[in-house]
């Protein structure tokens, strides 16, 4: 039987790879709710959306359309804004800078998460993000919420950046993951935090391979 697994937990655990990973293991949809944020904020950023006005906020989220699409040379899942993909941008740090304080309002959360759920329509899914568990899927059959210590997270980061060409301060690094869980945590709509009902899983000492076993073990259960 298939099932919906939801995947939260602070930024740079590892969330996005170890559930691309599950779900390749059982064949199922992975969808990664972060990225939809971050080109939410990427829109909104381009086109010098005010965000203190909800008109204009509604205004850019009416026109705009986010998409995925699978790179066909290496199956990986590609996100597109208005028909360009922007999964490369996305990942910088002026986005990452500025998408705690879009992810916050209520006009955003709203039309993403509908979204959501209509691409969560047919179980067989991974999703990771903040607030999966909580909001999106509450009735999801397995909840996974991750943590990892912060040095470790922000090397993690440091050197996911770098593949890409973004050479960071790990100082800079690890201020973006404090102040994003620091906001994330702390907003009124959706806060991060650990379900109820979710597995809690510290990913600071455990090798990847562990990580995905766990997580496939639990959705066996
Ligand atoms: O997962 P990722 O680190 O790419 O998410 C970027 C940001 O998007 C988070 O720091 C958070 O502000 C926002 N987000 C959210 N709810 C989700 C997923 C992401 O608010 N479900």
């Amino acid at each position: 039987k298939k099932i919906i697994i939801a995947i939260d937990g602070y930024s740079g655990c590892g969330k996005s790879t170890t559930a691309k990973a599950v779900a390749k293991k059982l064949g199922y949809t992975y969808l990664d709710s972060g990225s939809m944020y971050r080109a939410v904020t990427l829109y909104f950023l381009k086109n010098g959306i005010n965000t203190a006005i909800a008109e204009e906020v509604v205004v850019g989220l009416n026109t705009m359309e986010i998409s995925f699409r699978m790179d066909p040379s290496d199956g990986s899942q590609q996100v597109y804004l208005n028909g360009v993909n922007v999964e490369e941008e996305i990942r910088g740090m002026e986005v990452s800078a500025r998408v705690s304080e879009i992810s916050k309002l209520p006009e955003v959360r709203s039309a993403l998460v509908k979204k959501q759920r209509e691409l969560g329509k047919e179980k067989g899914i991974v999703m990771d993000g903040r607030d999966i568990g909580t909001v999106v899927f509450p009735h999801a059959e397995l909840k996974v919420f991750m943590k990892a210590n912060t040095e470790i997270r922000a090397l993690r980061r440091q050197r996911e950046l770098a593949d890409k060409g973004q050479q960071i301060s790990l100082e800079k690094v690890k201020d973006n993951l404090e102040s994003r869980d620091a906001l994330d945590s702390g907003r009124k709509l959706s806060p991060l935090k650990k379900a109820a009902d979710a597995v809690e899983l510290d990913t600071s000492y455990l090798q990847f391979d562990e990580q995905v076993s766990r997580i496939l073990q639990l959705a066996k259960e």
